[in-house]
């Protein structure tokens, strides 16, 4: 659309100049400042729409956000056993539910997993 706008304002300019008499010369040169308004005006337009794309793309994808608000509700770890003492299992490591890393018992719990965010749910600790 403004494409073809300005276009036309590039033929009228290249008319005008073509069949330059001085009473076209004050035309010609309002029509190179409206050719000018548009460019500024689409160039705006585009900055814009690159900033909004810019801050879309900081945001996330709906997916993106989804996955980060799932990770935001804390979930249980999931546990593993080392071996058996006085008949009890015994757990030294916990796994993210979420990315599947693995930490230590008692010296790596942490409110949410390093590597992907996870929250954890300590509640209900079973080891
Ligand atoms: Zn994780």
């Amino acid at each position: 659309m403004l494409e073809k706008i300005l276009e036309e304002i590039e033929q009228r300019i290249s008319h005008y100049r073509e069949n330059a008499t001085a009473e076209y010369v004050d035309v010609c040169a309002g029509l190179r400042e409206a050719d000018e308004i548009i460019r500024q005006h689409m160039n705006d337009e585009l900055n814009k729409n690159l900033e909004e794309l810019k801050q879309y793309r900081a945001i996330g994808t709906v997916d993106e956000c989804r996955e980060a608000a799932e990770r935001r509700k804390a979930k249980r770890p999931d546990y593993e056993g080392d071996g058996e003492a006085d008949g009890y299992p015994v757990y030294d490591t916990w796994i993210c539910p979420h990315c599947g890393e693995h930490y230590e018992i008692e010296y790596e719990e942490y409110a949410c997993c390093p590597k992907c965010g996870q929250e954890i749910d300590w509640n209900e600790v079973s080891n």
